[in-house]
């Protein structure tokens, strides 16, 4: 056994993928989380779909983050490497049409979380659940477990918080006050891969789906669909042109194209044949009911004119007024900044307390990005730990 311990705090996805690399090279690590159980947002990623990582090439897949740490960390341990890892601990995976890989078939997240857990136990990691950090210095964290004050001596610490949505998984940025109150730079916590509210109600479509569509903002654009709620629009496109429209003034548009694959020439051609233009719409154009009844919503001259409804049709505006709130999204921007980290992801001012998982300024889209990044962070400050001692 090296020297220890190895205290984690956090048991999401960041935390157990540190304290599993760790363990394997001979440490011994105690992991303490607030929750009764483990992983609860990662649970949560998993209803409706659960993308563990995505398939693409890796020199495309890390474009998907915003800054070029978050980048060479993940390239460092990459989606090729999740996915042995999954088989590894007896998960095997497949690549959905999207190219999202998921956990093969009948396979449910639960089962993902107890295969890891039954692996780290193995290893001998010791987790010990109902216990909140309140506290650390250079040597000692300071734990609350059973309304008594715990302290720890650690000779490494790793915080693994997550981000500052879904509170009720345990995640609810708590550390924030914390670390500020120890001069280490906190970009604020902000809402990422975020829906919408829009300044017109489109309760009328609440639940319809457009497929297909192009949305821009300014000359940044994103293929995929979108879904009208009640209070707006969410979906993939969206929560990619979050990072570019959170520094602006609000209300602002973007800007769907409805036929993304034909140019505004052709559409035009299209709807200067005979036929009434609702028929047009539907069997020359082939757009959904969901398109055209939102093409319904012109006014009467633009409806009825092919050139106006083809500009349209290429580019229909959607005026929006608010991200939805923080607590309901599926990420958080913002957090450690990369400049209070040096590159093993160690705090300047706590040489020996690293920072792992959402809780670090990086952001990426959902769609296993944001799994993949947690996983890649607890590698990266294992292998440094394990480097060192
Ligand atoms: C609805 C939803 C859907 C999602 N879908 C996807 C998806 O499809 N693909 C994807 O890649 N990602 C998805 N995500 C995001 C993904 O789940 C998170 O990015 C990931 O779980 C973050 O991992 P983490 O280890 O950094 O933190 P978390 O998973 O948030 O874990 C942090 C842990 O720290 C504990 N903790 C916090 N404070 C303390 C304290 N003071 N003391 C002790 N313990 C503490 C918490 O209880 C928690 O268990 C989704 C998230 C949500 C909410």
């Amino acid at each position: 056994m090296k020297k220890g311990p190895i205290i984690i705090i956090g048991a999401g996805p960041a935390g157990l993928m540190a304290a599993q690399q760790l363990a394997t090279d001979g440490h011994q690590v105690h992991l303490y989380e607030k929750n009764k159980a483990a992983a609860r947002k990662f649970l949560v990623a998993g209803h409706g779909g659960f993308n563990l990582t995505h398939s693409e090439a890796i020199d495309t897949f890390v474009e998907k983050y915003d800054t070029h740490e978050i980048r060479n960390i993940v390239r460092a341990f990459d989606n090729g490497h999740t996915v042995k890892w999954l088989l590894s601990i007896g998960i095997p995976t497949y690549i959905g049409s999207s190219g999202k890989i998921f956990p093969a078939k009948n396979i449910k997240p639960i089962q993902v979380l107890q295969a890891w857990l039954t692996h780290l136990a193995k290893l001998g990691v010791h987790i010990h659940y109902e216990h909140t950090l309140l506290d650390f210095d250079t040597h000692t964290v300071t734990l609350s477990h059973d309304n008594t004050v715990v302290n720890k001596s650690y000779h490494k610490l790793i915080l693994a918080l997550g981000g500052g949505s879904w509170a009720k998984t345990g995640s609810d940025a708590g550390w924030v006050p914390m670390l500020i109150d120890k001069k280490i730079h906190i970009t604020p916590l902000q809402a990422s891969n975020s829906g919408y509210n829009t300044v017109d109600d489109f309760i009328d479509l609440e639940g319809q789906v457009l497929k297909n569509i192009q949305l821009s903002f300014k000359d940044t654009k994103k293929l995929g669909e979108i879904v009208f709620t009640k209070y707006g629009v969410e979906g993939s496109p969206l929560y990619y042109l979050n990072r570019f429209t959170r520094t602006q003034d609000f209300p602002l548009y973007l800007f769907i194209d409805l036929k993304p694959s034909m140019a505004v020439e052709a559409i035009i051609k299209q709807l200067q044949a005979t036929g009434n233009i609702s028929w047009l719409l539907k069997n020359s154009l082939k757009l959904s009911t969901t398109a055209i009844a939102l093409l319904k919503r012109l006014d009467r001259q633009t409806f009825l004119s092919p050139k106006s409804l083809a500009r349209s049709i290429k580019n229909y505006p959607i005026q929006v007024c608010a991200l939805r709130p923080i607590d309901e999204v599926i990420s958080t921007a913002g957090g450690v900044a990369f400049t209070s980290l040096n590159t093993d992801l160690a705090l300047h001012q706590f040489p020996n307390v690293y920072c792992v998982g959402e809780m670090i300024d990086w952001e990426a889209p959902t769609g296993g990005y944001l799994l993949q990044a947690c996983f890649s962070t607890g590698m990266w400050v294992a292998k440094a730990i394990s480097r060192k001692v």
